[in-house]
C-alpha cells in the first residue's frame, strides 16, 4: 500500500523562489502539451503524452530554456498527469482538461524517482534544488517512492509517498457506533460521547464571516479587493486546517473504539442548512472526515456504513420499540420530545443512535476496503462506504 504524507515545508528566499518557479514549468508544460495535444487532434494526428514528452524534449533546449533551471521532473510529471486527465476524460470520469493558471492548485514533482531523494528526520533531500526543512518527521516507514511540492495560498507542502507494508488487522471488539457530525458540537456518538470543535475554529470562522462581508463591499477589480481575497483564502486554508485536525483525532478515536461506524450520506446536513457559510464549512468536515474514516477503517479493519441519504436519522424516535417520529423539525430545534414515548431527545444524540441502529438491522455491510456495494433484501439503499480503487492515501498535515 502506498501512503502519502503531507507536510509543511519551512523554506528560505532562494527555496521558495526555486518552488514557484518550478510550480510554474510544471504549469507551463501542462499548458503546452494540451494545446500540442489540441492542434494534434484537429490536424488528425495520433497523440500520446510519452510522444508529447519526446517533443517538449527535442525543443525545450532551444525554445524554453529557463526550463533547464529546475528538475526536469516538474514538466514531464505535469504532461504525465495530463495524460491521467484525458484518460479520465475519455472514460468519462472527469470533464476535458482545462488550461492551469497561476495560483490554482500550484505543484510540481520534485523526485527522479525512488532513491533519488532522501528523508533523514526533519530534512529532505532532492535533485536540485538541494535539502528543504519539513516541519516535521515522515510518519510511515517504509520504501519512499515519489515527493511533489504543492502550495495552499502562501505556504508549501511535501507530500511523500511511501510504499507500506500493511496487513489489516482483524477487529477484537464488535462495538458499532452512529456518529452525528455538526459545526459547533463536531460529532455526537451513540454511546453519548461527543466531540466539541475547537475554539480556535469557532473563532477563524467568525473572523471569516467578518472577512467575506469585507470583501462584498470593496469594489470590483481594486487593490483592496485583491487584497482581501487574498486574506479570505489564507483564512479559509486555515480553517480547512484547524479543522481536519479536529477530525483527526476524532477518526483517530472512532476506528480504535469501534469495529463498525454507522455514518450519514455525504450533503444531508449541507442540503438543510440555510447558511451558505454553514454550508461550505460543513461539507469541507463531511468530505474529509469520510476520506480520513474510510482510510483509518482500511489500515485497522473495521466497517465503514453509510446511511441512505434519505434515512431520517434526526427525526425518528430513537427509543427501541417506538416508532414516534417528528415531523417538520427544524434545524434550530435542539431537542425535542416523543409524543409516542415522552422521551425527550437531544436532537443530535438521537441522530446519532438511530444510525447505530441503521447497521444492525441488516448485518451486510461489507469492509470499507471491499469494492461496489452491498444492498440487503428490503432495504434499498443500505450500502458500505465503497472506497476508492486505488489505494492511495493522502494523510495531510499541517501546522
Ligand atoms: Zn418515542
Amino acid at each position: 500500500m502506498i501512503i502519502a504524507h503531507k507536510i509543511a515545508l519551512k523554506l528560505n528566499v532562494q527555496q521558495r523562489i526555486y518552488c514557484a518557479r518550478s510550480a510554474g514549468t510544471a504549469r507551463f508544460a501542462w499548458n503546452w502539451a494540451l494545446n500540442e495535444w489540441k492542434q494534434s487532434y484537429e490536424a488528425g494526428e495520433k497523440v500520446s503524452e510519452a510522444g508529447l514528452r519526446k517533443r517538449l524534449n527535442a525543443i525545450k533546449r532551444e525554445q524554453f530554456p529557463w526550463m533547464l533551471d529546475v528538475t526536469k521532473v516538474a514538466p514531464q510529471q505535469a504532461i504525465k498527469n495530463l495524460g491521467t486527465a484525458f484518460t479520465r476524460f475519455f472514460t468519462g470520469k472527469s470533464k476535458y482538461p482545462q488550461p492551469k493558471r497561476k495560483g490554482q492548485h500550484d505543484s510540481f514533482r520534485a523526485d527522479n524517482g525512488p532513491g533519488t531523494f532522501k528523508v533523514t528526520g526533519r530534512r529532505l533531500k532532492l535533485p536540485v534544488v538541494g535539502t528543504l526543512k519539513l516541519r516535521e518527521e515522515l510518519r510511515f516507514t517504509g520504501k519512499p517512492m515519489s515527493v511533489t511540492i504543492s502550495r495552499e495560498a502562501d505556504r508549501w507542502f511535501a507530500s511523500i509517498a511511501v510504499e507500506v507494508e500493511h496487513t489489516p488487522p482483524t477487529s477484537e471488539n464488535q462495538a458499532v457506533c452512529g456518529v452525528d457530525l455538526g459545526i459547533s458540537r463536531l460529532a455526537t456518538i451513540s454511546d453519548g460521547t461527543f466531540y466539541q470543535a475547537t475554539h480556535a475554529l469557532r473563532r477563524e470562522i467568525r473572523k471569516l464571516r467578518r472577512g467575506s462581508r469585507r470583501l462584498s463591499r470593496k469594489q470590483k477589480g481594486s487593490k483592496n479587493r485583491a487584497k482581501a481575497k487574498h486574506r479570505l483564502a489564507k483564512l479559509h486554508a486555515r480553517i480547512v486546517h484547524v479543522r481536519r485536525d479536529s477530525l483527526h483525532k476524532l477518526t483517530t478515536d472512532l476506528t480504535r473504539r469501534f469495529s463498525t461506524v454507522v455514518i450519514e450520506d455525504l450533503n444531508v446536513k449541507g442540503m438543510m442548512a440555510n447558511r451558505k457559510l454553514a454550508r461550505a464549512v460543513a461539507d469541507v468536515g463531511m468530505y474529509e472526515f469520510r476520506r480520513q474514516l474510510s482510510y483509518k477503517a482500511e489500515m485497522r479493519g473495521i466497517r465503514v456504513v453509510v446511511a441512505d441519504r434519505f434515512f431520517p436519522s434526526s427525526q425518528l424516535c430513537s427509543t427501541v420499540g417506538c416508532e414516534g417520529r417528528a415531523a417538520g423539525l427544524g434545524l434550530a430545534v435542539r431537542s425535542w420530545t416523543c409524543s409516542h414515548c415522552n422521551t425527550t431527545h437531544d436532537r443530535d444524540l438521537n441522530a446519532a443512535k438511530n444510525l447505530e441502529r441503521y447497521s444492525t438491522v441488516s448485518s451486510t455491510g461489507i469492509n470499507a476496503c471491499g469494492a461496489g456495494s452491498s444492498v440487503a433484501p428490503g432495504q434499498p439503499g443500505r450500502r458500505s462506504l465503497a472506497l476508492k480503487q486505488e489505494s492511495y492515501i493522502v494523510i495531510n498535515d499541517y501546522i
